[in-house]
């Protein structure tokens, strides 16, 4: 019996040799790569480049294997230069060149990173075209990502002011005991500042206290040691809490290894103990899941990131989109007001809107609660409300409160005559004074009208979408794609890094 297989040998000779172009299929997604890089304009890329010396791999090329890389999930320059060398679409890609590492990595962190987010708008203007966006509507909601740092690099502010605040005390101390036991020709009559320390002036006031301390009899050996100590290590010690506090600027937190990642509650604990990792706040806006704005923060709180992820959108696109959906962490007066102020319609749910609305099926069943400030009668004409007994509560002034950005609230404050003896009282509050109420006025007006905008059928719609437009691209990028920590540090090398994975994600769906 014999045994029958198809002809194997390798050694024989191909009469017609087959061309790469044959084995990449025609809906492969690697030819939506090709065709999308060829038809942008790769000039801001280029004068990223040297008009002399030994001629480079093409941007272009260059380009499209590593937006491809990106697709396919590979980040590493090394296993890029490897795609090149064994991966049948990367040889098409590259016409079979194969860059290095070191190459690869250089033109990511180099050459790409002043031309990329031209690079990403052509792309989104590309969509545009095409009928796939039309940068009117968009859906903007933020992730944390967790930076490559380590988990326990941290270094907090408030260490640092508490440190500083025993530095001042125990200067103080030393200072009084050194002034209470010096010469008479060594007191000095003006104490330093202790509030705000400097290492020159912390320096010469620990000269000052070891000059008094030294070789006088009444000091005791261990003030001595701790005036020596003070000397030795307050000055430099002092002079790093500058430095970080520096690197810190308005945040309370930076890891040591990745400056710029601020320690943040990760929604994706994969250590399961709550614990603040290092990492940035990335932002984006959507339209029919495609990124059309991507911007990353050192700020945890999606409050105070609008007004620099809206400022980019115009950058690229010269103007603003018509509608903003978002989710409440960015329902502020400070963002109703940008969004108004650019005519930009905003689909934003405020802090209070769901307990608002269930309130409102509630009420029906469980009755009103009379004592609520909401629930008391405010009239516009003469600016007072009236309180349960029926007592009218003028305005008696306004307060003012700055936000952590800095922008300026008012608020007008109502006071009741006289709750004296009034039956009420015990379910009303439970202030010494007269009941006082806050109402910002100018909030309420921002609530009414997104109040009126969300409840009306294109408001319900435009919330039922958001979940379904901006929600999965976070949920594509960070599990189908397996991105859940950046693998660059500092906050110009991560912002590529995402942006990749956005113009990744947007060439992956044009071609699904
Ligand atoms: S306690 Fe004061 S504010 Fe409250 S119902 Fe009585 S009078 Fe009005």
């Amino acid at each position: 019996m014999s045994y029958r297989f198809k002809d194997y040998d390798q050694q024989q000779n191909w009469l017609f040799p087959p061309s790469i172009e044959d084995f990449i299929a025609k809906d492969h997604p690697v030819r939506i790569v090709n065709n999308v890089i060829e038809q942008i304009n790769i000039d801001s890329l280029i004068q990223a480049y040297r008009v002399t010396g030994k001629p480079g791999y093409h941007p272009k090329m260059m380009l499209k294997v590593m937006v491809y890389a990106y697709m396919d999930n590979i980040y590493s320059s090394r296993k890029i230069e490897k795609a090149m060398r064994e991966n049948i679409n990367f040889m098409w890609l590259a016409n079979r060149q194969v860059a290095d590492h070191n190459t690869i990595a250089r033109f990511r962190s180099e050459k790409l990173r002043s031309a990329f987010k031209d690079v990403f708008k052509q792309v989104v203007l590309l969509l545009a075209q095409e009928g796939l966006v039309s940068l009117k509507q968009v859906y903007t909601d933020g992730t944390k990502i967790e930076s490559v740092a380590g988990r326990y690099t941290f270094v907090w502010g408030n260490a640092i002011k508490t440190n500083k605040k025993k530095m001042a005390e125990q200067l103080e101390q030393m200072w009084d005991y050194a002034q209470r036991i010096a010469e008479d020709e060594d007191k000095d009559p003006e104490p330093p500042d202790f509030k705000q320390l400097d290492p020159e002036k912390v320096k010469a006031t620990a000269q000052k206290i070891n000059k008094i301390l030294k070789g006088n009899d009444k000091a005791s050996s261990k003030a001595k040691a701790k005036g020596r100590y003070i000397a030795q290590h307050f000055p430099k010690n002092l002079e790093a809490y500058q430095q970080k506090e520096s690197i810190l600027g308005e945040r309370n937190s930076y890891s040591k290894t990745d400056p710029d990642a601020t320690f943040m509650r990760m929604k994706e604990d994969h250590m399961l103990n709550g614990q603040l990792k290092p990492g940035y706040n990335v932002q984006i806006s959507s339209e029919n899941q495609f990124v059309v704005n991507y911007t990353l923060h050192q700020q945890a709180n999606d409050l105070h990131t609008l007004a620099p992820h809206l400022e980019q959108f115009t950058k690229l696109y010269q103007s603003y989109p018509e509608e903003l959906i978002a989710d409440a962490g960015y329902g502020s007066q400070e963002n109703y007001e940008l969004l108004e102020h650019n005519k930009v319609k905003a689909f934003v749910k405020y802090g209070s809107f769901d307990k608002e609305q269930a309130k409102v099926k509630t009420k029906k069943r469980k009755g009103v609660k009379p004592f609520e400030r909401d629930q008391l009668y405010y009239n516009p004409e003469k600016d007072t409300y009236t309180c349960p007994m029926g007592q009218t509560m003028k305005n008696i002034g306004t307060r003012s409160r700055r936000t952590k950005s800095g922008y300026l609230q008012q608020y007008s404050v109502y006071q009741a005559q006289n709750c004296q003896g009034c039956p009420l009282r015990g379910s009303c509050h439970k202030a010494k004074t007269n009941r006082q109420i806050e109402r910002n006025h100018q909030l309420e007006e921002y609530r009414k009208k997104t109040r009126e905008l969300l409840c009306s059928e294109a408001g319900k719609q435009r919330l039922k979408r958001r979940t379904a437009d901006v929600e999965p691209v976070f949920a594509h990028i960070k599990s189908n794609r397996n991105f859940k920590r950046f693998t660059h540090r500092g906050l110009e090398k991560v912002d590529l890094e995402f942006g990749l994975h956005a113009l990744a994600h947007n060439i992956k769906k044009m071609s699904a």
